[in-house]
C-alpha cells in the first residue's frame, strides 16, 4: 500500500488490509466460533476463505443444536431464554439475515416476534396439580439478608462455595428459589459465586421473574433461527467448515511473556494431522461443552449416561490446561456427572390435545405462556408450550413442546422408576399425570413421540470453583490464540448462556486483532435506583 493512501486510512482500515491474508482457525463449531468467525470477517477484515472451523461432530451448532422430522419425531437439547441486554447476542444477528426472510435480520425477526409472543405466565408454579399462587415469593427476613450478603462478597471469598454454604435451607423451600432455580437450572449444590452473578446480572429481571415478561424467545428453535442463518452467511463469505475432525493438542510455543499458538493437531477420518502455523495466524478454541457426550433415547428406550469422554471437548482442555495452569483447571467442572447431568425431553405430537389442555389450564396461549414447573415433582419437571411452528419446516399438523427434569436420578411421583431409566413414553406419563390429565392420557401418549436425552455435563459450567479455573478469554501474552464459549473467565457476566459466548468471540477477536471498537456493553442494572428498588420490593412480596 502506498504510504499516502495509508496515512489517509483510519487504524481499523490500514487493520484490515493487513489482516485480508491472514488465516484463522477455530475449535469447535458452537456459537461461540461461528460468532468469532462472522467478526474475523466483519470487524477484522479476515477473508472467509482463510477461515477454517473445526467440528469433530457432523454437525454444525454445538450446544445450540435442534433436528429430527415429523416421522421420526424432533429433538433438541434446549430452548434458550434471551432478554433485552444481551447486547452481544444482538449485534451479531443485527448483519445476520433471518432464515424467513433474507430482507430482515434475525435481529429483527427476533424482535418483531417478541411484539407480540412476550410471556405473561399465570402458570408458573403448579403443585398437586394446581397452579400455585406466587404472589408470595417465600422469603422469610433471613434469606433476604442472606442474599444482599452474596451480592456484595467478593468473588475471592465465594470460591469452591456451594449456594448452599450461604442460604438457610429454608431458602430452598421459598417459591423464589423454585422459580429461580428452574428457569436458569440451578441445583443447591452449584456456585455460589455463579448465583451471585445471575442475582447481578439479572436484577433487572427480579420485578417480573413469575411473570417471565422480561424473557426474550427467538420465533423458532435456536439452531434454526441462528445457527442456520449465521453459517448461511458465513458460507457466503467463504468460511471452511470441516467436521469429523477432533483437535487433539493445539501446541504452544514461546515463553511466559510472548505466547505464541505453532501448532494444530487433529485428527480427521482415524487418520492424524496436523497444521503447523505462521505468527499472524490465530487460533480460537472453545474449551469444554456443557452438551459433549449427550445421548439420546427413544419413545420406547431411556438415554444411555456416557461417562467416558470420547470426544475432543473435554480432552483438548485437559490436554493444553496439564503443560500450563494459566489455562484453567477443567476437573473442576468435568469430573462430577452425578452433580452435572439432567435430562430434557422433546414431545412431538401428532394433534392438538396437550397444547389445548394445557393452554386451558395455564391461561396462556403457545408461546405466550413461559414456563411450567410441577414444584411437588421429584424430578422438578419443567415445561414450555412453544409458539408453532418451533421448527421452521414444520408442518401445520404437527405440535411440538420441550420439558425437562432438574434430578433425574429420584424415582418419579407416579412412574416409580427415576427418570434417567425411563423411556419418552415413561416420562410423558409422569407430566401427565402430575397435572391430572388423567382421562386424555392414553390418546395423548398414543398420539405423542418423546425423545429424551441425556446430558452429563449440561451444568457443568455452574460447578463450584475458583476464579482461576478458567483462563483467560486472551490469557497473558498469548500473541495469536484466545479461549472461548462457556469456561472462559470474564468479569460479572453469566454462563449457561448464548450472550457469554458471543462476549467471549467479541473479546478475544477484538483483543487479538486490536479492533478498533469495543465489546458490545455490559449492563449493570443494580446501579439503576428504579431497577434497585423495584427489586427490593420483590424482595418483600
Ligand atoms: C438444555 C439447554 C438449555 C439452555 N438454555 C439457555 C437459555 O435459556 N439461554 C441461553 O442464552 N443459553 C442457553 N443455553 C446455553 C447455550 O446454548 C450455550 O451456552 C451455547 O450454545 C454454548 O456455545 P459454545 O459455542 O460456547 O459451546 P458449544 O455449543 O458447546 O460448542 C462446542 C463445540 O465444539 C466442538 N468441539 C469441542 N472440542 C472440540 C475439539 N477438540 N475438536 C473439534 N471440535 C470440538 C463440540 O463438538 C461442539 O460442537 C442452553 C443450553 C442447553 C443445552
Amino acid at each position: 500500500m502506498h504510504p499516502i493512501n495509508s496515512y489517509l486510512l483510519t487504524k481499523t482500515q490500514c487493520m484490515k488490509a493487513d489482516n485480508k491474508s491472514r488465516k484463522a482457525y477455530l475449535i469447535g463449531s458452537g456459537i461461540a466460533s461461528l460468532s468469532a468467525a462472522a467478526y474475523l470477517i466483519r470487524e477484522g477484515g479476515l477473508q472467509g476463505s482463510n477461515i477454517t472451523i473445526f467440528e469433530e461432530l457432523e454437525k454444525f451448532g454445538g450446544s445450540l443444536d435442534a433436528g429430527g422430522n415429523p416421522a421420526d419425531g424432533y429433538t433438541m437439547r434446549g430452548g434458550r431464554m434471551f432478554e433485552k441486554k444481551f447486547n452481544c447476542t444482538y449485534d451479531l444477528l443485527s448483519f445476520i439475515p433471518s432464515i424467513s426472510d433474507p430482507n430482515k435480520s434475525a435481529k429483527d425477526e427476533l424482535m418483531e416476534f417478541h411484539q407480540e409472543f412476550f410471556w405473561n405466565d399465570k402458570a408458573r408454579l403448579v403443585a398437586g396439580g394446581e397452579i400455585v399462587d406466587v404472589t408470595d415469593l417465600g422469603f422469610k427476613e433471613r434469606d433476604r439478608v442472606d442474599l444482599v450478603k452474596l451480592c456484595v462478597t467478593p468473588e475471592k471469598l465465594l470460591e469452591d462455595k456451594k449456594i448452599t454454604d450461604v442460604f438457610h435451607p429454608h431458602f430452598f423451600e421459598s417459591n423464589f428459589w423454585f422459580i429461580w432455580c428452574t428457569t436458569f437450572a440451578f441445583e443447591p449444590w452449584h456456585s455460589a459465586i455463579e448465583f451471585k452473578r445471575y442475582c447481578l446480572r439479572f436484577t433487572h429481571l427480579f420485578s417480573t421473574i413469575d411473570t417471565m415478561a422480561g424473557i426474550y424467545r427467538t420465533q423458532f428453535n435456536q439452531y434454526d433461527a441462528m445457527v442456520r442463518p449465521i453459517v448461511k452467511w458465513l458460507q457466503s463469505h467463504g468460511v471452511q467448515l470441516q467436521m469429523g475432525t477432533e483437535v487433539t493438542d493445539v501446541e504452544i510455543g514461546g515463553d511466559e511473556k510472548h505466547k505464541t499458538a505453532k501448532k494444530i493437531i487433529y485428527t480427521q477420518g482415524g487418520t492424524a494431522q496436523q497444521i503447523e502455523l505462521a505468527p499472524t495466524d490465530l487460533v480460537f478454541i472453545t474449551n469444554g461443552s456443557m452438551t459433549a457426550d449427550s445421548s439420546t433415547g427413544s419413545n420406547k428406550q431411556a438415554p444411555v449416561l456416557r461417562t467416558g469422554k470420547t470426544g475432543g471437548n473435554w480432552k483438548l482442555w485437559q490436554k493444553m490446561a496439564s503443560k500450563n495452569p494459566e489455562y484453567g483447571n477443567p476437573a473442576a467442572f468435568c469430573t462430577a456427572i452425578d452433580a452435572t447431568k439432567w435430562e430434557s425431553f422433546t414431545v412431538t405430537a401428532k394433534d392438538s390435545t396437550f397444547f389445548d389442555l394445557l393452554e386451558e389450564f395455564s391461561g396462556s396461549e403457545a408461546g405466550k405462556g413461559g414456563l411450567v414447573t410441577i414444584k411437588d415433582s421429584h424430578w422438578l419437571i419443567t415445561v414450555v408450550l412453544n409458539h408453532q411452528p418451533h421448527f421452521y419446516e414444520q408442518p401445520e399438523d404437527v405440535w411440538v413442546w420441550w420439558g425437562y427434569g432438574l434430578f433425574p436420578d429420584k424415582e418419579g411421583n407416579f412412574v416409580r422408576k427415576k427418570m434417567s431409566d425411563c423411556s419418552g413414553e415413561e416420562i410423558l406419563t409422569e407430566v401427565l399425570s402430575h397435572l391430572h390429565f388423567t382421562s386424555p392420557l392414553p390418546h395423548i401418549i398414543k398420539t405423542s413421540n418423546t425423545i429424551p436425552v441425556m446430558m452429563p455435563y449440561i451444568t457443568s459450567q455452574f460447578m463450584p470453583r475458583k476464579v482461576a479455573d478458567r483462563p483467560k478469554v486472551i490469557p497473558n501474552g498469548a500473541t495469536n490464540f484466545a479461549f472461548i464459549g462457556q469456561y472462559v473467565e470474564m468479569p460479572d457476566d453469566v454462563v449457561f448462556t448464548v450472550e457469554y459466548s458471543v462476549r467471549a468471540a467479541q473479546t478475544a477477536v477484538f483483543g487479538l486483532l486490536d479492533v478498533d471498537r469495543k465489546v458490545s456493553p455490559f449492563y449493570k442494572g443494580q446501579y439503576d435506583p428504579g431497577i434497585l428498588m423495584d427489586a427490593l420490593k420483590m424482595l418483600h412480596r
